[in-house]
């Protein structure tokens, strides 16, 4: 008879040793995967502690008491907060429905029950944080803002589908994020289900299901039916604890935006999920570019609370406006400091937009990057395209330089592709698409982050300019060269603009915005560009050999008659 069975996370506490280290030790004593261990045989607890003892004796001599113990770690274990991605209709809302309905509390009777954005689940007493909003889009948004809310994510794939395009992009945006991945091969109970199917895909993909020998957690559920759910979330539980989760409640508050909206009678409204430290009623804060004192804290069943801890989420109120998501909180001690630090930020982004917008170019911002990665995004308009495309790609080298593809996929280029390289640090990003659109939202938000996107109809073209890209990032070359000499005949001092140079062109040309080195007596003494270049009062772009103009030196006012100006232009040297 099969005797009761132990999570593996119970019997690590009964021995008093973190759950990873278990798992690892017992990975090594040749117990495969971690499904595998996830449940115990009640009689193998002291079979095992005994065994680890002695693994733990073989590794580092006699065990210590912090051998043992594990060493003293800052915080506490909090919450895990997961989300849930994948293919459309693969049941996502299904899954988190089911959850919430089977594993949170119900309140009492009366209470209105709303959604902020987040719930938290209860399994034996232990708690899950999942966000409500599925999808990729959500989650890689948020971290286009350079914010990690996401400690581990659930791929659902129904069973009866299979991988599927945006599986393939859920795939790419939870591996870019860096966070562990749990594969809930869903729909289980219908009778054309095919999980054996589903884990061949995605072994093929690189990721092998545990139970194959790999480390990919794969269960199998019903988010309709219920089956296989609590094993989900036990498998979840599981790798929160192998990861380490935690949070410390007197620590720095790390606070970050999932949701947000302006409530006609309560005013602006956001959702944020602590993930360090402890948010409280009355607390001002700083987000964004807005500001408050937090008026009320309410939480997921709608209760007021009057303070959230690491791996709550929690809905605010009292900012003066609705914040993004992605956004992370800032305590602040006075509304002065608030309301200068707001300022600022405002002022910062619009300086931003004033800049990047109107005059920066593709070539402007490969240049401006100082990063040796490229990270890109390929989008074609068939398979066959994107095979052809992936290819030449691939053939692509240039030393000291890499080239990460983060995601390729059929279709055309969207706000989800442009998110997904802006989320991206130390690397410069490019959208690339191959035969394909560009959507009007994907348009705006890489025009807003100043992300380069760009459309092919020849392969050709597309590997050149990735070529080049891939050059530019390691810093173009350049020599000058000189194309004039310029004579000072007289100099005009103008108010509010500064000393003009009245010249005479001896020979080759002048152009506006070139260099220029300024000899006087033979000797070199300032270099510089040209501000302005005017024939006749008109401004105009050079001016050739022979001829008079006006020449303004960008920020000097010291140009004498009798100095000559030498002008230079930048070539760039093909590497
Ligand atoms: P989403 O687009 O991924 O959020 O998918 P939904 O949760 O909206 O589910 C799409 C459809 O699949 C709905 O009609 C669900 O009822 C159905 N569905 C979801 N999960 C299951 C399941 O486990 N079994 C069955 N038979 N149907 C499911």
């Amino acid at each position: 008879m099969a005797l009761s069975k132990k999570r593996v996370y119970e019997v690590a506490r009964e021995l008093g040793v973190p759950t990873k280290e278990l798992i690892e030790a017992l990975a090594e004593m040749g117990m495969p995967g971690l499904k595998a261990v996830n449940t115990v045989e009640e009689e193998e607890a002291e079979v095992i502690r005994e065994l680890l003892l002695e693994h733990r004796g073989r590794r580092e001599g006699t065990p210590s008491q912090e051998a043992v113990q594990g060493p003293p770690q800052a915080g506490q274990p909090r919450p895990p907060v997961v989300a849930v991605l994948g293919h459309i209709d693969h049941g996502k809302t299904t899954l988190l429905d089911t959850i919430r309905k089977t594993h949170v509390t119900q309140q009492e009777a009366g209470g209105i029950t709303q959604s902020i954005g987040a719930y938290q689940a209860e399994i034996d007493g232990r708690l899950i944080t999942f966000i409500d909003t599925p999808g990729h889009k959500a989650f890689t948004s948020m971290r286009a803002r350079g914010a990690q809310v996401t400690d581990i994510a659930v791929l659902v794939v129904a069973a009866d589908d299979g991988v599927m395009a945006q599986t393939l992009e859920a795939l790419d945006h939870i591996k870019a994020a860096g966070v562990p991945m749990i594969v809930a091969i869903n729909k289980i109970d219908k009778p054309e289900a095919n999980p054996d199917r589903v884990k061949q895909e995605l072994a093929q993909l690189g990721y092998t299901p545990d139970d194959w020998g790999g480390d990919t957690i794969m269960v199998p559920v019903s988010a309709l039916t219920g089956q296989g759910v609590q094993d989900l979330l036990e498998m979840i539980l599981l790798v929160a604890e192998m990861e380490d989760i935690r949070g410390d409640p007197k620590g720095e508050l790390e606070a970050i935006v999932i949701e947000s909206h302006l409530d006609p009678a309560r005013g602006p409204t956001a959702t944020v999920i602590v993930k360090n430290g402890t948010l409280r009623e009355r607390d001002m804060v700083v987000v964004g570019t807005t500001w408050g004192r937090i008026r009320a804290l309410v939480d997921h069943q709608g209760r007021r609370i009057k303070e959230a801890g690491p791996g709550t989420p929690v809905q605010l109120l009292g900012l003066e406006d609705v914040p993004p998501a992605g956004e992370r909180l800032q305590l602040v001690k006075k509304p002065g400091q608030a309301k200068a630090m707001v300022e600022e930020r405002r002022r910062e982004a619009l300086d931003a937009r004033r800049v990047a917008r109107p005059l920066m170019t593709f070539e402007d911002l490969l240049e401006a990057a100082e990063k040796k990665r490229l990270a890109v995004v390929l989008k074609a308009e068939s398979v066959g395209a994107l095979d052809a495309a992936r290819l030449e790609l691939g053939t692509i080298e240039t030393e000291g330089v890499d080239l990460e593809v983060l995601h390729a996929g059929v279709g055309p280029i969207t706000e989800s592709d442009v998110l997904l390289v802006a989320s991206v640090q130390e690397a410069q990003p490019l959208v690339v698409g191959f035969g394909v659109k560009v959507d009007p939202k994907a348009r705006r938000a890489a025009d807003e982050r100043g992300i380069p996107v760009r459309t092919y109809d020849i392969i050709y073209d597309l590997t050149e300019d990735i070529q080049r890209a891939m050059r530019r990032l390691l810093g173009p070359e350049f020599v000058e060269v000189k194309v004039g000499e310029a004579e000072v005949l007289k100099t005009f001092d103008i108010d509010g603009v500064g000393r003009v140079a009245g010249c005479v062109v001896r020979s080759g040309r002048v152009i506006r915005g070139a260099r220029v080195k300024v000899l006087r007596l033979g000797e070199e003494v300032f270099a510089g560009e040209i501000g302005s270049l005017k024939r006749f009062a008109q401004d105009v772009r050079e001016v050739q050999s022979g001829r008079e103009c006006g020449i303004r030196i960008r920020d000097w006012d010291d140009v004498q008659v009798g100095d000559v100006l030498e002008v230079y232009t930048l070539e760039e040297i093909q590497v």
